[in-house]
């Protein structure tokens, strides 16, 4: 039979059946292999896998997994150069971010989007704690929503703790699979629970199959919000990532530089110092905002993306 993985652990997965919808703790048999690239993990939360029930009641393993359609990663803590995928076979992923109490930078803002973007992987962004903003702050905030809805983020604000535009955000997951990100204290957990019916239930449901006293480390999850519909929440989960990502690749991922860079004139330039540079005439012009190229410069001149 098929299945989704919903739960890994690195030691056992927990996969839900196609069919039946009913959880099963497995382990894998056999080798994992990822075609060129370097992962420390073999199978991840969302991946669509076969599995064979074995051992206990609702126990079973994974024989096989489909190809992935997508994927997203983060750098691997425990092996260097390598990769560690966070979850697979994505519709769309949201970034919880706050202005106010802490404050998102636009330097993390713009990683996650260049990240979303080297995937293929449409994002949003979900602007969190209105309930905080006076006067000042929300003139700020819908400057900050201009700049992004402007380069082609769809961008959201809304209060987890009031409840104001929950609903709208509710609306956005229908029939998909929607990766939840943030740093932390912006209010992913709170809005998580929000949007997740009976979360507590779901949760105990399953970490009824995790082992006792065995400490086991989960980075990503998903949960059902409704029919067809669910939801990844990435708990400690400090930043994605890309792969190698080379220096001219970068301006691709940048969706207001992408579009001009056929009217630089050397095809190999990476809008620093060039003459005849499309983009350093666009951020003069005020056609590309400022900070965006900054997060640019910062990316290019680390050259280390994973971060
Ligand atoms: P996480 O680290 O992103 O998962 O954040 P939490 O959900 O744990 O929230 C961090 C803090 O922000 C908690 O004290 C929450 O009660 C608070 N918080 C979450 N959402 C809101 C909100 O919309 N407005 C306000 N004022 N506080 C919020
Ligand atoms: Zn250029």
């Amino acid at each position: 039979m098929t299945g989704t993985v919903v739960k890994s652990t690195g030691s056992w997965y927990l996969v839900r059946a196609h069919a039946e919808g009913q959880l099963y703790k497995c382990r894998l048999r056999g080798k994992f292999k990822n075609k060129g690239l370097k992962v420390s993990n073999p199978i991840a939360v969302g991946d669509e896998v076969t599995l064979e029930p074995e051992g206990g009641e609702h126990q079973g393993v994974i024989t096989d997994i489909k190809p992935r359609r997508n994927y997203i990663i983060r750098k691997s803590t425990h092996k260097a150069h390598h990769a560690h995928i966070v979850a697979s076979n994505l519709d769309q992923a949201f970034l919880v971010v706050t202005l106010v109490s802490p404050r998102t930078s636009f330097g993390f803002i713009d990683r996650f989007l260049v990240t979303a973007e080297a995937y293929s992987i449409p994002a949003t962004l979900l602007f969190n704690k209105l309930d905080l903003y006076d006067g000042e702050a929300l003139g700020y905030l819908e400057q900050v929503m201009g700049l992004y809805k402007q380069v082609g983020y769809p961008c959201f604000p809304c209060s987890a703790q009031t409840g104001e535009g929950i609903a709208e955000i509710e609306g956005l997951l229908a029939d998909k699979t929607t990766l939840f990100t943030g740093h932390s204290g912006v209010g992913k957990s709170t809005l998580v629970n929000s949007l997740v019916p009976d979360l507590d239930i779901k949760t105990s449901e399953i970490s009824a199959f995790s082992d006792k006293g065995v400490h086991t480390t989960t980075f990503a999850e998903m949960f059902e919000v409704g029919a067809n519909t669910y939801l990844i929440d990435t708990p400690g989960i400090k930043e994605l990532g890309v792969v190698e990502m080379k220096k001219e690749e970068i301006g691709h991922y940048f969706p207001e530089m992408r579009e001009r860079l056929n009217k630089c004139k050397y095809h190999n330039c990476v809008h620093i110092n060039e003459p005849g540079c499309a983009v350093q005439d666009a951020v003069k012009k005020g056609k590309i905002a400022l900070p965006r190229y900054e997060s640019y410069l910062s990316l290019l001149q680390n050259d280390d993306s994973h971060r």
